[in-house]
């Protein structure tokens, strides 16, 4: 679902990836680890195609759904298409706060096809019972009414993640969704995520800092230091020995 070629970024003077090499299969649920600053977010905002890489032949390509994304620091032209089969989850200010949960969610329907009914906030019953059927996916259907910005952090998530189902999403991108989260709610997101992968064949990359949640939740992590990637493979491995000598720390939560 996802193929990523030497991908390489810089920030000024700072290599944020550097040479990332990496293959994700359709259908796949992976966990992306790493300390503040290794590389998590702007590896996953290059999938997104919300960032372009170095240019030329260094900075690399990213492929998606067989299809390039961006190579050489241009994204494609089929990026837009691309970009519609892609949900994503950011730790915060995924919702539009002042509006109800429930038309945040019918707006998945725009990231799908950009209609100006839809950009108008007209959308159709098929529409809105389609959001409601994805709010109930995620339990989240008797909040439907409540405007986003009174809900718990847990639950904007999963209004989040009902939203990516609305788009018919078929990566769903999570970074960080739930850094910000008490236990109790980051199990529940994180259980979605792996719902939608599961029922839906949607494939999913999850950042986190939390290694107990990929060990978890995920079967395959990729880990992160300094833009590379430094580990690929099962989360069983990731042992607190495993840890310590990858990071220097055998903390469970990377910091
Ligand atoms: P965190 O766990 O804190 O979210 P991360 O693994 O997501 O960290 P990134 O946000 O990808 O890390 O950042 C990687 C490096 O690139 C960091 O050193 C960061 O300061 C730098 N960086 C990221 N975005 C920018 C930017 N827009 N301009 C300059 N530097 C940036
Ligand atoms: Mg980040």
């Amino acid at each position: 679902a996802v193929e990523i070629q030497q991908l390489t970024k810089t920030f000024g003077k700072l290599r944020a990836l550097n040479g990332v090499d990496l293959t994700i299969q359709p259908g796949e649920m992976v966990a992306l680890i790493g300390a503040s600053g290794s590389g998590k977010s702007t590896l996953i905002r290059h999938v997104a195609g919300l960032l372009r890489s170095d240019a030329g032949e260094r900075g690399g390509q990213v492929r998606v759904l067989g299809r390039t994304m961006q190579s050489g620091g241009h994204l494609s032209p089929e990026a837009r298409r691309l970009r519609a089969e892609i949900g994503v989850v950011f730790q915060q200010f995924n919702l539009v706060h002042r509006l109800p949960l429930l038309i945040n969610v019918v707006t998945g329907v725009l990231g799908r096809i950009p209609t100006w009914r839809g950009c108008l906030g007209l959308f159709t019953r098929e529409e809105k019972l389609l959001a409601m059927r994805a709010l109930k996916r995620v339990g989240m259907d008797d909040f439907a009414t409540q405007r986003a910005g009174n809900l718990s952090g847990g639950q904007q998530q999963r209004g989040a993640i009902a939203r990516c189902l609305v788009q018919q999403a078929r990566i769903v991108l999570a970074d960080e969704p739930i850094a910000s989260l008490d236990p109790a709610s980051a199990r529940k997101v994180m259980q979605m995520l792996a719902d939608i992968n599961r029922q839906d064949g949607i494939t999913v990359v999850v950042s986190l800092h939390q290694v107990d949640y990929a060990i978890r939740f995920c079967n395959r992590a990729i880990a992160m230091r300094d833009g590379e990637i430094v580990y690929d493979g099962a989360t069983d491995r990731l042992t607190p020995d495993f840890l310590k000598d990858l990071y220097g720390t055998s903390r469970e939560e990377l910091i």
